[in-house]
């Protein structure tokens, strides 16, 4: 095993949006494979026609695309075990069901789905806490196990309609290692004589899995506990086909929890709390139905990356911010852990916070100025890059950066009454008309000038600057709270103060006088 060529796959079926978790097993996958040198390879496992979702392949090339976390192999890039689509590799799997049923370790099933509705009705009346086509029931069903060779090959030759089972041994013990779970024990009669094979000449997930996984010689199974409940199964599939000796290693990822840690997150979780699940905005063909992304929110895929990868792995510090480079060279499978990892909305827009910051005040402007634009404002790009180095650490995101700014670009139109009444004194309007005048007389409109001369006139009336700072806030930018007055005035320039000052002290001249 130690040596072949690292090589794991990511391995989704195009159903519709891809959720967080499938990013995080992408990403997973992605760390894993470059850490080691290894490939990195994307299949789309769709034989299940019934759920195919025209775009949904497309939309996963694109996320992942988007992240930087690209296959070297896929139905895109191709590669040397083309091809990566399992639709297209339907004509592959037949031999192997085959091979399963000489070998005796499948077998034809003719169940109609009333008899197999039937016999799980009959199992609950008798108590049957999960009724299972298994080494007992299925000796009541019409199968190659109880009927005659010749009955079966008649409805064969007939085209009657059959699945082919695996068929598992009544008591044994499975036994595989989990690279994060440690040593896994499954007894057969627990388990199903599950579907591998269809009439219509499709595989079904099981077999086209394995046999994939065998033929693109992979060497580590990295994916999501949901899939834990087939890996016992799967080992079997490969100790029936003769592969023992390549079956990958399995690691079977924790799950991603809802905020309060209550159950697996859902997509329904982000719609009903306000975050998003996917990574880019997905519109369903079929039902219409639509699901937010990280991209369209405004996140930056560094820090989708960082937030992902912290949610079920650490690195055993304190370290918070990862690149990519970063990650692959710190990530190991041995620091992912068992426990589901509580999906934390508020650290996600932290991260989004710190990668900002990381960006230069003329990157921030470049990605801001559409935004500006598009409000309608004719702003220097020199203009724009001072405005957004005084509102950058109150936003998260780019797109929030007008909510915080719109003052820089307008004038406010309204100014909060109730706020300012709070503070209200028969004196205030005169000390902000002082104030005003002060500004107004001051010929250098650097911050720090503003700020002497600001002082120096509150303290020649004897007035502490936290008695008035705030009001003289919401006049000049219709908000409580922002970056230094003195920044701002700056750059609005001698003009624009006295003009706003002049006309909001209009307005509480005559609301509070
Ligand atoms: N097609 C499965 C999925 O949709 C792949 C599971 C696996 O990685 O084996 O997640």
């Amino acid at each position: 095993m130690s040596d072949r060529r690292v090589r794991v796959r990511f391995a989704p079926s195009p159903t519709g949006t891809l959720h967080i978790g499938g990013v995080r097993t992408a990403l997973y996958n992605y760390l894993f494979a470059h850490k080691l040198g290894g490939d990195f390879i994307l299949r789309i496992e769709d034989t299940d026609q019934n759920r195919f979702v025209p775009g949904a392949e497309a939309y996963i090339m694109e996320a992942l695309n988007w992240l930087g976390i690209n296959p070297t192999e896929s139905p895109i890039h191709g590669g040397p075990h083309a091809p990566y689509r399992q639709s297209e590799r339907k004509e592959m799997y037949r031999a192997y069901a085959e091979q399963l049923l000489q070998s005796g370790h499948a077998y034809y099933a003719f169940d109609t789905p009333e008899e197999l509705e039937d016999m799980r009705t009959k199992l609950t009346a008798a108590k049957v806490a999960s009724p299972q086509y298994n080494a007992v029931t299925r000796n009541s069903m019409k199968n190659s196990v109880t009927l005659s060779e010749d009955d079966v090959k008649r409805r064969l030759d007939a085209g009657e309609p059959y699945v082919i089972r695996m068929k598992l041994p009544r008591q044994e013990e499975v036994r595989f290692h989990d690279i994060i779970r440690g040593w896994i024990l499954v007894q057969t009669q627990n388990m199903d004589d599950k579907v591998l094979f269809k009439s219509d000449g499709m595989p079904t997930y099981h077999l086209a899995n394995v046999v994939d996984d065998y033929l693109m010689k992979i060497t580590h199974v990295i994916r999501g506990e949901e899939w834990l409940p087939s890996a016992p199964l799967h080992v079997l599939l490969y100790r029936y086909l003769g592969w023992e000796e390549v079956m990958p290693q399995f690691a079977h990822l924790p799950l991603i929890l809802k905020p309060d840690g209550n159950g697996k997150l859902s997509k329904r979780d982000g719609d009903r709390l306000g975050f998003p699940v996917a990574p880019l905005n997905w519109k369903d063909p079929l039902t219409g139905d639509t699901t937010s992304g990280y991209r369209e929110k405004g996140y930056y895929p560094e820090a989708v990356l960082n937030f992902l990868c912290m949610l079920g792995w650490n690195p055993g510090t304190t370290q918070e911010m990862f690149s990519l480079e970063e990650l692959i060279e710190q990530f190991s499978l041995e620091r992912v852990s068992k426990a589901g990892a509580k999906f934390d909305f508020e650290k996600a827009k932290w991260f989004n916070h710190q990668y900002l910051l990381k960006h230069s005040d003329s990157e921030l402007a470049s990605e801001f100025m559409p935004l500006v634009q598009a409000a309608g404002f004719d702003r220097s790009m020199e203009y724009v890059t001072t405005v957004v180095s005084l509102v950058k650490e109150r936003a998260n995101f780019v797109n929030d950066f007008m909510e915080h700014a719109r003052f820089f670009f307008e004038a406010p139109s309204s100014w909060d009454e109730a706020t300012l009444g709070k503070k209200w004194k028969p004196e205030t309007q005169g000390i902000l008309e002082g104030w005003r005048d002060a500004l107004i007389n001051t010929d250098d409109y650097s911050a720090a000038a503003l700020e002497a001369a600001s002082k120096a006139y509150l303290e020649s009336i004897g007035v502490g600057i936290g008695q008035v700072l705030q009001a003289f806030r919401i006049l000049i930018t219709g908000l409580p709270a922002g970056p230094s007055m003195f920044e701002v005035c700056a750059l609005l320039g001698k003009e624009e103060v006295g003009a706003r000052f002049s006309k909001a002290l209009e307005f509480t001249q005559s609301r509070f006088a």
